[in-house]
């Protein structure tokens, strides 16, 4: 296994490069690449930047120029369901593009030419996540959706909630990074701490949380997952 992980912002990924061994860093595309031994496991980190656009390049060129044969994405998402606390952790089994929508050529969140609106995370990957991310915190797992924009007003994520009755976490990356490894037939998973509610209060909760809480659970999990994994093989 090589193994790819991606995060939109630096503190979704703090402590992670530093922890490789014999780390190597190649520039291209305007991000930079971190490869190297992650706990035994061979990796390459990387920041995506902000949006599906920017995660899909990333994904793309991970497997495309770096030979990763998994992904996972590691960051902070809103919650999209009243049982979704800030600080609790959402690990995907579905990922949706929220704000897709070729209709009416197309039912709206389809992907044209794929006939999915929903594209479904790597069960082997989700499980051995979910795992080490409930020895830090509690679970959910389900239906996360993104989309290019920051959900940071009430009436926004009530009208998704109402779109997507299933959802749990809206976030900006993780349906564009689950298109790309469909198409290029990579496994991946999502894992994704909840750092606001989404609300009229996102913006404020967003900040402080990413700081202090998120980047130590990214940490925890993603070191956790990688010496399970060893162990298992
Ligand atoms: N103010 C921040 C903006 C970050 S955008 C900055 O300047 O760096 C929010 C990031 O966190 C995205 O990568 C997204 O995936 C995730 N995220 C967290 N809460 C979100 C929300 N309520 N809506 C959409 N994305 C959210």
């Amino acid at each position: 296994m090589r193994l790819g992980i991606i995060s939109a912002l630096a503190e979704e990924q703090h402590g992670l490069i530093e922890a490789l061994e014999s780390p190597y860093k190649l520039v291209h595309g305007m991000r930079e690449y971190t490869g190297g031994k992650l706990w035994e496991i061979d990796a390459v980190c990387v920041l995506s930047r902000i949006g599906k656009v920017a995660a899909a390049m990333t994904a793309s060129i991970l497997v495309e120029k770096f030979g990763v044969t998994h992904i996972v994405f590691t960051g902070v998402a809103g919650s999209g369901d009243k049982n979704v606390k800030v600080g609790d952790i959402v690990v995907a089994e579905e990922l949706v593009q929220h704000d897709f929508d070729a209709s009416p050529l197309f039912p709206q969140f389809e992907i044209p030419l794929t006939g999915l609106s929903r594209f479904a995370t790597d069960t082997a990957l989700t499980e051995r996540l979910a795992a080490a991310a409930a020895q830090t915190t509690r679970v959910h797992r389900g239906m996360i959706a993104s989309g290019d924009q920051f959900i940071g007003k009430l009436a926004q994520i009530q009208a998704l909630k109402a779109a997507l009755p299933d959802l749990l976490a809206v976030e900006m990356e993780g349906a564009a990074v689950a298109q790309v490894c469909f198409e290029l037939g990579v496994p991946f998973a999502v894992i994704r701490t909840i750092s606001d509610n989404a609300n009229d209060d996102a913006a404020v909760d967003f900040m402080h949380f990413i700081k202090t809480v998120a980047s130590r659970y990214a940490f925890d999990v993603i070191e956790r997952f990688c010496k399970e994994h060893v162990r298992s093989v």
